[in-house]
């Protein structure tokens, strides 16, 4: 391990992968990616990856769309013929029942089109023939975004760790960033971040780019900043993720459907072995420590998703769970990630706060923090996701509320 770096990633999830992989696409920067487990052990590893265009925030949906470009050729994007991202370009609907949520949900489509989305309101008989196992009776209001779909998270993670790699990225698993290493008092630059400490002692850096999710407020606070934990304004919850077997499998090119007719805004896709998956969006459980997640699957969360799920496609009723997992959500105020240059805190930069939707964003984030990192004006601007926004009371919130499809 060199001593020194221009820049120092913590954390290997999809995010701090897709930021390493563009630092160095972009430039000769010496760069190093940490993190204390092995790539993708964190949220990403448990992530259902569902790609959609459908935001109400117009950066959420223009750091989409390049991306889903990056899931629909992601060998021709990170310049490599052995890397993976599992794309399924299966499609994704989603529905709503009368009132609000439909008038919504028009709004949200024709504000996705100006933006160049492919995305439209079908009729439900049309939806009928791209999903034949729904039942539509309640719903009011469909979208349909043929160009989405699902991905791998762990293969898309490991694709941009590979071509970081081979770009002379250096890259340290099961090496944590224990803390950020401080310059000391006394000096102009008193706790400015100038490093990190691992186990095998400190190592410095221009920059430090924390991409660690639900452990961000942990570090912080491991480096003596209590104030600077408290200021990042995340909470940690549990979620859960089910999937079932019905009568006959569930093909691997059903659209993914997002439910908003129910209040847990369901959602689900297909999985492996013919079952589908489902999950519930912004219901999860507090989580005062991301490592103290248990595993279990609640049975009146199962009994629950059992009767939604079965509503939806009376070919699951009764369907047996096959399989369950959970995973960490970190989460902000208003749903959305917090990306720039950590306040009163020179040399850190802050990307966390994923709020359960960052894997599909996460191919234009890692390129927009890089060039803002490297001087540069990024495609997207990142300022509305500027750590002071809620400080300033400037929440970034989407039109269902706050929630991960904001
Ligand atoms: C159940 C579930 C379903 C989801 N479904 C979707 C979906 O369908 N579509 C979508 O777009 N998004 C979805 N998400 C959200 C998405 O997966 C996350 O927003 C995204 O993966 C976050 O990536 P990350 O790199 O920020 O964090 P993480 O993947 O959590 O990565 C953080 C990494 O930091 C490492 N780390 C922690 N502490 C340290 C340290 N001190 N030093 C070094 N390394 C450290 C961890 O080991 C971990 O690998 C889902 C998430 C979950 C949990």
């Amino acid at each position: 391990m060199k001593s020194g770096y221009d820049f120092v990633i913590a954390g290997g999830g999809v995010v701090g992968a897709s930021v390493a992989f563009h630092l160095a696409q972009l430039s000769d920067a010496l760069i190093a990616l940490f993190d204390r487990g092995e790539v993708c052990s964190g949220g990403t590893g448990r992530s259902c990856a569902i790609i959609r265009s459908h935001y109400s925030v117009a950066s959420n949906t223009a750091l989409t769309l390049r991306s889903l470009d990056v899931f629909r050729d992601f060998r021709e994007a990170l310049g490599e013929d052995d890397v993976e991202c599992g794309f399924v370009n299966s499609g994704y609907l989603i529905l709503s029942g009368p009132g609000a949520f439909a008038d919504r949900l028009a709004d949200n489509l024709a504000r996705q089109r100006a933006l160049g989305a492919d995305t439209s309101p079908i009729r439900r008989a049309e939806a009928r023939e791209l999903h034949p196992w729904l039942e539509l009776g309640d719903v009011a209001a469909v979208g349909w975004e043929p160009a989405s779909g699902y991905a791998d998270p762990v293969a898309t993670t490991n694709g941009y760790v590979t071509a970081a790699r081979r770009r002379g990225v250096a890259v340290f698993e099961n090496t944590p960033v224990e803390r950020l290493h401080l310059a000391s008092n006394g000096g102009p630059s008193a706790g400015h971040v100038i490093g990190v400490t691992t186990p095998d002692g400190v190592v410095e850096a221009g920059c430090v780019v924390s991409a660690i999710g639900p452990w961000t407020r942990g570090l912080h606070a491991d480096s003596g900043l209590s104030d600077d934990a408290e200021a990042l304004r995340l909470r940690v919850s549990r979620h859960v993720v089910l999937t079932f077997g019905g009568a006959s499998p569930y093909g691997s090119e059903l659209p993914v459907v997002k439910d908003l007719t129910v209040d847990n805004k369901m959602y689900f896709r297909p999985a492996v072995g013919g079952d589908v998956l489902v999950g519930t969006g912004d219901f999860g459980d507090p989580l005062e420590d991301p490592d103290r997640m248990t595993a279990a699957a609640p049975g009146e969360l199962v009994s629950l998703q059992q009767a939604q799920i079965g509503a939806r496609m009376p070919a699951f009723e009764g369907a047996r769970l096959t399989d369950s997992w959970v995973g960490p959500y970190d989460i902000t105020p208003d749903w959305n990630p917090v990306l720039g240059p950590a306040p009163g805190r020179p040399g850190l930069y802050l990307a966390y706060g994923f709020s359960g939707h960052g894997f599909k964003m996460a191919p234009a984030i890692g390129r927009c923090v890089a060039q803002s990192l490297l001087g540069e004006a990024p495609d997207v601007d990142l300022e509305p996701y500027r750590p002071e926004r809620f400080e300033e009371k400037a929440l970034l919130l989407g039109a269902y509320g706050a929630g991960s499809i904001s």
